[in-house]
């Protein structure tokens, strides 16, 4: 059963070193706060996938990457198409705001619209190398979605927390996709916590961020994407919105990843981007407080998929910053707003509160003169627009867009294009 391209479980904590088989999920010596860093082998990795074999491979999904990714060889995926998103070039947008090279991913192309699909994939290879019955997940909205979806795919059962604050379309997805509920009263942060007493209790597959160390693999796979959709020669900086900040730490590791493996020459610059009502991670970034004594923050914000008053990942996340020199920048949910119709309208992508916080993230660096001109910047859409058509109403009224009603004859159209 052992994965033999894995040197090692590496506690981000005390740095004591396990076999995957020696420990559930944490470093037994933190509670539930030892989140593991998974280590491999590299040699043996580079004799099994190279930028050669990566150009001649034609399956798009991020199993292309299979060898660099924590599951057996022969463990079978599941059928719905996770990762290969596009990278658009965007230099229209771009000039909007001063810049050169500008690209945006859209991962809210993936199979239920958001990022989270990179990591609920790998959750249902790995519940199913060890037979679980059922999976679990606490979530805002987006994982469970995710989790849902790739379980239906494979007839696998489930049960997911949200907060019942949960925007209606993650809820339909739920119930669609014919998981088991729980609409938890109260935040993010009580549905984890009963999500994490729930697996406990009936012996669940327990998915949740920032405890199953192998959620960062499957968000490390945008990092491989970014890289090998530029051939290899990385960007400078990457904008990421962060909520628990397993996005932002798996970007990290899959950048590590590939540094160590020698594909890509230096790391890019990852730049956190937080809201105002949800900047745990900025305030200790900011003030240098150590992230594992800084009491949780309440947290409110309209991008409610990285509202988080205590993130889960947060020593990922925080050394995913630290160690790339990048920074943590902290958005306003009006800038948000207005990100959303900024963003669809200079490249086309319609993103969620969250996914449109990375740009409002670009626009505040290029304000603030972080950036400059001449750099390689990819901006990451991890949710689909889709997802809070309600936010995205409430953005365009704050600029002012509306919709014309008119009568079904030419004369009441010619009345309204007479106005304008
Ligand atoms: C989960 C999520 C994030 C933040 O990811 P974290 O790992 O929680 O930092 C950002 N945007 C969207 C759309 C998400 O669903
Ligand atoms: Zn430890």
């Amino acid at each position: 059963m052992t994965i033999d391209h894995i040197l090692n479980l590496k506690c981000t904590i005390c740095g004591a070193e396990y076999q995957p088989d020696e420990v559930a999920y944490v470093c037994p010596h933190h509670g539930n706060e030892g989140i593991l860093d998974v280590r491999y082998d590299y040699d043996a990795i580079a004799t099994r996938i190279t930028p050669e074999t990566l150009r001649h491979n034609p399956d798009p999904t991020i199993w292309r990457y299979k060898p660099l990714l924590p599951v057996r060889a022969d463990s079978p995926v599941p059928p719905l198409s996770v990762g290969g998103t596009p990278l658009y070039h965007t230099p229209e947008l771009a000039a909007s705001l001063g810049l050169r090279h500008l690209w945006v991913k859209d991962d809210g192309r993936q199979p239920t619209a958001s990022y989270k699909d990179r990591a609920s994939a790998i959750a249902v290879v790995k519940a199913r190398e060890i037979g679980a019955e059922v999976i679990t997940t606490a979530s805002t909205g987006n994982a469970a979605a995710a989790l849902s979806g790739l379980c239906a795919s494979v007839g696998q059962k489930n049960v997911i927390f949200v907060p019942e604050s949960a925007p209606q379309a993650k809820i339909a997805q739920l119930l669609t996709f014919g998981s088991t509920v729980m609409l938890v009263q109260g935040t993010y942060d009580d549905a984890f916590d009963l999500c994490m007493l729930a697996a406990d209790e009936y012996g669940w597959y327990n998915r949740n961020t920032g405890f199953n160390p192998y959620m960062s693999e499957g968000k490390k796979t945008a990092g491989f994407e970014i890289c090998e959709q530029l051939a290899w020669d990385a960007p400078d900086r990457i904008f990421v919105s962060v909520g628990d900040g397993c996005i932002i730490g798996g970007i990290h590791k899959g950048l590590r990843d590939l540094f160590a493996l020698g594909w890509i020459d230096r790391m890019p610059k990852l730049m956190g981007v937080q809201a105002a009502g949800s900047d745990f991670l900025y305030q200790a970034w900011r003030t240098g407080e150590d992230v594992l004594t800084k009491p949780p923050i309440a947290a409110h914000t309209v991008a409610d998929s990285i509202s988080a008053g205590l993130p889960r990942d947060r020593i990922k996340a925080m050394r995913a910053v630290t160690e790339t020199e990048g920074a943590f920048i902290c958005v306003s949910d009006a800038e948000i707003l207005q990100a959303i119709p900024d963003l669809a309208r200079g490249s086309g992508v319609f993103a969620e509160p969250a996914g449109a916080a990375a740009f409002a993230g670009l626009v505040s660096a290029v304000r603030d003169g972080l950036v400059s001109p001449d750099e390689r910047i990819v901006v990451l859409n991890t949710g689909n627009g889709l997802k809070d058509v309600s936010s995205a109403m409430k953005a365009v009224e704050a600029i002012g867009t509306w919709a014309h009603h008119v009568a079904p004859n030419l004369e009441s159209l010619r009345e309204i294009m007479g106005a304008m």
